[in-house]
């Protein structure tokens, strides 16, 4: 993949996305696989802002059941199912446990009701490609058959609890990466590190102005530029207020915008291959989830103001969190603040601004044009989950497609798998992919596949050509070779993008100094960092692993 900035020529794009995130990626592999130029830029790197703070679920969302959002479940059950299909190394079918305990706010009956409701929505969940993968149904446990799955459940009180199946994401980061992959294969121009300062606006009387393109800063080179298109969309998720006020309220910022803000942390805990989850005692629900022999635990939603970019996860928001899993889970083990590993969190936009608990808040989304408020050539994204980002951009594309007056044309990502994911079925893969890697670890083989797909082959060959690269990085078996693989395939740029989005070797906490080391060598030598500009990205690295004090 190419930074298509450093050699734009000036064209007009049909259309320019603004932000690399989910929403973004899946927008503009909508629009490439449906024929438009398009074009993308993100001003930090892809996926590395709302959409790397997931809890790593790709759900129907059991909870948005009790404020009735019926049709958000839906579409989210639905897409579940789309997003296994087209991607089968990213999505994986896990077992939860609802747990119940008397007086939580919810019962066990009614718990039982709104399971065979999201069964009931989940209807088709086993019309997969790949049958492997099918779901079983839910099933009602007793207490007894919780502590034999959890045995530091809390007994007391406990009633039993809920087994269901939802998904997992393996590496929410890397399934971003894959729909701009896609994106870049059907022709899209995407560029990270490339800041939208400003829009560039024709104003045509005191009430219209129309949108032309977007003015840039592309932070590698400190170059600016101006990108026109004949339709620009705002998919900055938190950042979509502020954006807008560029054009609306020239650059005065309203706060309009709701955000809550959500934390998650990684303990070295292994909790088997169920997920637990329930109510403490305040009546916040809570999970364990468990993620590479470790575990996620998450996580928060509280209202946040202030702007994005001061949000950081602070040393109350962890005490928090620990206290409501404790007062709720761990019977002889609880968690202690130095169990903590890895810290993330994120800022979830919230787009109706009626309900006052953010928790409460809905996760569905918006999409809309600013012709109502006198400004062409613009349309907004707002709000909504990782797991609907799909459809969402597809009803997108649609209104793009109308806007432009371009012919109609079917959308194929429902159908088509993602570009890494052309894996028709999974077991078999894996089976294969080890027998013909049979000097690797099984575990290894099946980490990488599901990090990297068919593009596994890229990394062995890689590996196996040079004994250097073949250096085996964690337990779970990242290789050096794809540090390499990162710079020149992928556009990794800082060692962040290696360390925490490339690959998966610092979302378990620090690796230890030695890791670091090889990597940050590698990563220099590739990159020609001279010794200042490799201690500067190692000191941003250091600090992303800090754990608030
Ligand atoms: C704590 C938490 C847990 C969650 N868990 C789940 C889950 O398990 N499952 C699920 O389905 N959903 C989950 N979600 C929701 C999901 O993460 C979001 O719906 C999704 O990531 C939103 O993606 P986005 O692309 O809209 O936003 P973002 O990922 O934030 O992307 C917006 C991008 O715009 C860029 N940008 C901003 N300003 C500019 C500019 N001026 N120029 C260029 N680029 C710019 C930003 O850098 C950013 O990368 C969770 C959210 C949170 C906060």
């Amino acid at each position: 993949m190419d930074r298509f900035i450093n050699n734009y020529d000036g064209k007009e794009f049909d259309l320019i996305v603004i932000g690399g995130g989910i929403t973004g990626a899946s927008i503009a592999y909508e629009a490439a696989s449906r024929g438009l130029d398009v074009a993308l830029v993100e001003k930090s790197d892809f996926g590395s802002a709302t959409s790397a703070a997931t809890s790593k679920m790709i759900h129907g969302g059991l909870r948005y059941l009790s404020t009735f959002e019926y049709a958000l479940v839906r579409e989210s059950l639905k897409e579940r199912r789309v997003l296994m299909n087209i991607a089968p190394n990213f999505v994986h079918p896990a077992p939860f446990v609802f747990s119940s305990y008397k007086k939580d706010k919810v019962s066990f009956n009614l718990m039982k009701i709104g399971m065979y409701l999201y069964e009931a929505f989940s209807f088709d969940k086993n019309w997969i490609w790949d049958k492997s993968k099918s779901m079983p149904s839910f099933k009602s446990l007793n207490a007894e058959q919780i502590l034999n799955l959890f045995p530091d459940a809390l007994s007391e009180n406990l009633v039993g609890g809920q087994l269901y199946y939802d998904c997992s994401s393996h590496s929410p980061e890397r399934f971003t990466l894959s729909f701009i992959k896609s994106a870049v294969k059907y022709g899209a121009s995407v560029a990270n590190y490339t800041e939208v300062n400003d829009f560039i606006v024709e104003n045509i009387s005191k009430k219209k102005k129309i949108v032309k393109g977007v003015k840039v800063t592309d932070k590698i080179s400190g170059i600016k530029k101006d990108i026109k298109g004949k339709l620009v969309i705002n998919c900055t998720g938190p950042w979509a207020d502020i954006m807008l006020d560029k054009v609306k309220n020239k650059g005065n910022h309203n706060e309009d915008l709701r955000r809550s803000e959500g934390i998650h942390f990684i303990i070295d805990k292994n909790i088997g291959d169920t997920t637990y989850s329930g109510y403490s005692k305040s009546g916040r629900h809570f999970f364990l989830h468990p993620y590479r022999n470790h575990t996620l635990v998450g996580t928060t939603d509280k209202e946040f103001i202030g702007k994005p970019k001061d949000f950081k996860v602070t040393k109350e928001a962890i005490e928090g969190l620990i206290k409501e899993v404790n007062s709720a889970y761990g019977n002889k083990e609880k968690i202690k603040y130095n169990d903590i590993l890895y810290c993330y969190g994120g800022l979830r936009p919230l787009v109706e601004d009626q309900t006052e608990e953010s928790y409460k808040s809905s996760r569905k989304y918006e999409i809309t044009g600013e012709k109502k408020n006198g400004i062409e050539g613009l349309i907004t994204v707002e709000g909504g989950k990782y797991t609907t980002s799909r459809m969402l951009a597809e009803k997108a594309i649609n209104k793009v497609i109308r806007i432009l007056k371009y012919p109609k044309k079917k959308s194929i990502s429902e159908t088509t798998q993602l570009f890494g994911c052309e894996i028709k079925n999974y077991k078999k893969f894996i089976e294969e992919k080890t027998q013909e890697y049979n000097k690797y670890e099984p575990h290894q083989i099946e980490y990488l596949i599901r990090c990297y797909g068919t593009e596994i082959d890229s990394i062995m060959k890689l590996a196996e050509n040079n004994s250097n690269l073949n250096q085996k990085l964690n337990a779970d078996g990242e290789l050096l070779a794809e540090v390499q693989f990162a710079i020149k395939n992928e556009m990794a740029i800082t060692l962040s993008d290696i360390i925490f989005r490339r690959m998966g070797i610092g979302l378990l906490g620090h690796p230890g100094n030695e890791i670091i080391n090889k990597i940050t060598t590698l990563a220099a030598k590739e990159l020609s960092w001279d010794k200042e500009k490799t201690k500067q990205e190692i000191s941003i690295v250091e600090k992303k692993f800090e754990i608030p004090k």
